[in-house]
C-alpha cells in the first residue's frame, strides 16, 4: 500500500476505488482549486491531476 495519489488523475479515482483509501490526500489535492476538468467537471489544485484541465479564471 502507501499508494500516493498526488500524481494520479483524480477523474479516474472512482474506478480504482482509491478515493476511500486516500481520502485525506485527495482533500489536499482539491483544496484551493486552480483547474477544472473540462470533461468531468472535477477540480484540482494541480493541472496533472485532471484529464482535461482548464485553468480557472478569477
Ligand atoms: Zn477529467
Amino acid at each position: 500500500m502507501g499508494d500516493k495519489i498526488d500524481n494520479k488523475v483524480l477523474c479516474k479515482l472512482c474506478k480504482d476505488d482509491c478515493l476511500k483509501k486516500c481520502f485525506d490526500d485527495y482533500v489536499e489535492l482539491i483544496k484551493e482549486p486552480k483547474y477544472v476538468c473540462k470533461k468531468c467537471g472535477r477540480t484540482a489544485h494541480k493541472e496533472k491531476n485532471l484529464c482535461k484541465p482548464v485553468k480557472i479564471k478569477k
